[in-house]
């Protein structure tokens, strides 16, 4: 095949198969080796990453080498540089909303092939284990973070740089021309999907939408309330009203965000800066008694009790889905004896491989928000500055573009 496309390219053929070939054949032409390419690594906490040149070893046995196109930046990201405090886990490749071209699989492939559009999955679907088994979860028995929990990463990289091994953030690692996945982990979307757009379906928006629709399971005409108002927040948003809600609440301490909020549904705004009550009492006496749903999109235990205690007593149900492990969360007893409920959420509840591609062509069929949360585009080499610019709460999304397709 591939002898006979370089014939074929360099007889004369009509442009549209000589294109066609010359693109297959520099998607092969790495296929078995090392890659040499541009990564930003993390190399300790709280410092900026620096653009280096990695190593990216060729895949293994059901593994599938990704030419990265485009990805977001995430609280995550940031949470594990400068909040999470592991040194265990540096130096890193980070980045986990990505989307890409598969650039070749190794043996024992058979469902991917070159060319193909890809999303990383920061949860892998095995569909063998117990968990992919039930339809009650979308944990997998093995995923990476089964064995690496505290240092976010998966320590089986692919990845060196300057003779030293560097671990993949979330097993993803996209703020790299190139990365390395199992199969298990990677979901194969259309064709016609931008990459740039969908990449944000590697974790923000699948996260908070499906906090909302998978895991809180708001009901039509309910009243909810979302606290932070980033990507995730803001998906939340949008899941609480595509379920139907009546009323959705957006809280967050950047009153700069709720122009935004407006686009994706929210009724009513609450800035606690602005209040000196607990914010649960605010959202009771707007209530009457407090939200059916509260949806936590910040990653802080404060902001975690107060969720739950602006929920209504009896059936009020409050979805942890900021991230953080920093800390005890606490809470009155009598505020789950008086029928509350508190749970968490990873990746919305979704079963990522078949999750994904359906959210894809949900937003190809102009059924899901995707452009609305981008507010900037750049360059992989600006990263710091997407950083900064999320930690300035500047942003919702910045989408680098990382090579090009
Ligand atoms: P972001 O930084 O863009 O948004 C956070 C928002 O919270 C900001 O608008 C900020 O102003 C607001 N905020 C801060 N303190 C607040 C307070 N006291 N009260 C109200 N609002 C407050 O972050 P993001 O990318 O949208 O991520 C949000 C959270 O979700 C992070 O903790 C991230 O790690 C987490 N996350 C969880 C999962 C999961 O699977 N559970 C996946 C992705 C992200
Ligand atoms: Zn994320």
């Amino acid at each position: 095949m591939f002898l006979y496309l370089r014939q074929i390219q360099t007889i004369a053929v009509p442009f549209f198969f000589s294109e066609v070939a010359h693109t297959l054949h520099r998607v092969m032409a790495t296929a078995g080796q090392v890659i040499k390419c541009k990564a930003a690594i993390a190399w300790e906490p709280n410092k900026p990453m620096v653009i280096e040149e990695i190593e990216v070893a060729p895949p293994q046995a059901h593994e599938i080498r990704i030419k990265i196109v485009a990805t977001g930046v995430c609280h995550t990201d940031l949470y594990h540089l400068f909040e999470g405090n592991n040194k265990e886990g540096f130096p890193a490749v980070l980045g986990h909303e990505g989307a890409g071209i598969v650039e070749s699989v190794g043996p024992g492939v058979t469902k991917f092939k070159p060319g193909d559009k890809v999303i990383p999955l920061f949860i892998s679907q095995c569909g063998q284990c117990k968990f992919c088994k039930s339809p009650k979860t979308n944990l997998c028995e093995r995923s990476w973070s089964n064995e690496r929990y505290d240092v976010m990463s998966d320590i089986d990289s692919r990845f060196t740089c300057r003779g030293k091994k560097v671990l993949q953030f979330m097993g993803t690692s996209t703020f790299s021309e190139y990365t390395v996945l199992n199969e298990i982990a990677v979901a194969k979307i259309h064709d016609s999907a931008p990459l740039d757009k969908v990449c944000l379906l590697g974790c923000g928006i699948p996260t908070g939408y499906g906090a909302a629709v998978n895991t809180a399971k708001v009901e039509p005409g309910s009243t909810c309330a979302v606290f932070g108002l980033g990507a995730v927040g803001l998906a939340a948003v949008m899941g609480c009203k595509a379920a139907g809600a009546a009323r959705i609440i957006a809280v967050d301490v950047n009153k700069d965000k709720f122009e935004k909020a407006k686009v994706f549904g929210a009724t009513d705004f609450v800035n606690p800066k602005e209040h000196s009550k607990p914010i649960s009492q605010v959202l009771a006496e707007m209530t009457n008694g407090g939200v059916d749903f509260s949806l936590e999109c910040v990653g802080n235990v404060e902001v975690m009790r107060s969720a739950l205690e602006s929920c209504v007593k009896g059936w009020g149900v409050s979805v942890l889905v900021g991230w953080t492990d920093m800390h005890d969360f606490s809470a009155r007893p009598i505020q789950l004896i008086a029928g509350r409920t508190w749970k968490g959420t990873l990746f919305g509840g979704f079963k990522s491989k078949d999750g994904v591609p359906k959210l894809v062509n949900e937003y190809l069929a102009r059924k899901l928000k995707l452009d609305e949360f981008v507010t900037h585009t750049m360059t992989l080499d600006r990263v710091n500055d997407a950083v900064e610019l999320m930690k300035h709460g500047k942003c919702i999304r910045t989408v680098l573009n990382v090579s090009r397709q």
